[in-house]
């Protein structure tokens, strides 16, 4: 497969939109940023372009940007995770908290995010390990309620693991039966030792 590459030019020494139009002819979108700052993108450029824009940015004192594609979010992510998972009753789990949700309160969160991915080549590397060659590959993608996904946002750490386990089918009911285990274990424990421990203290009282 041949490489290619997102590219993004942005302000520099100089401000992108002097150069509008020649980015537009050249088939560049705008993207507006929160900030209220713009910068052009492009998908799927090859090699030589990526060179040529190198050059151009230099030249014109703007700052360029080149993230190989497959590591910039796609436009589809979303549709090919419902291919891949259908569900049969319409509603889908949340990896990080367990809760079902309908589909369109569902979000599809990137486990490895995006913005690390396309920043830190270590993250990427992290990722392979995991059989991850991309942000939008199939075993990056769980599903996340709305209020996970803005608790997650672009942090990794502990979220890596709760999202590889919280998406696994077995996860969820396991964890219950564990759960019900160890509160019958603690109960167990509570009568087995507090209990002659309450019962002296009950005697000693009424004497
Ligand atoms: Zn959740």
């Amino acid at each position: 497969m041949v490489q290619t590459y997102t590219l993004r030019i942005k302000n520099g020494t100089r401000h992108v939109k002097q150069y509008r139009i020649w980015l537009w002819w050249k088939k560049y979108t705008c993207i507006k940023r929160a900030n209220g700052r713009v910068y052009y993108e492009k998908k799927e450029c090859s090699r030589r372009e990526k060179n040529h824009m190198q050059r151009f940015s230099r030249r014109k004192g703007l700052t360029f940007e080149a993230v190989p594609t497959q590591y910039t979010r796609s436009n589809s992510y979303r549709s090919q995770f419902f291919a891949c998972h259908p569900s049969a009753t319409g509603k889908y789990r949340c990896a990080y908290c367990g809760k079902k949700k309908p589909k369109d309160k569902i979000t599809i969160d990137h486990i490895f995010p995006v913005h690390c991915m396309e920043k830190y080549p270590a993250v990427r590397k992290r990722a392979a390990l995991f059989g991850i060659h991309g942000s939008n590959d199939m075993k990056n993608l769980c599903t996340a309620c709305m209020r996970c996904n803005q608790k997650k946002e672009a942090k990794m750490g502990i979220w890596i693991l709760k999202g590889f386990l919280g998406k696994q089918p077995w996860y969820w009911p396991l964890r219950r039966i564990l759960t019900v285990i160890l509160v019958f274990f603690v109960l167990y424990l509570g009568r087995k030792i507090y209990m002659p421990v309450v019962c002296n203290w009950i005697n000693t009282l009424q004497k």
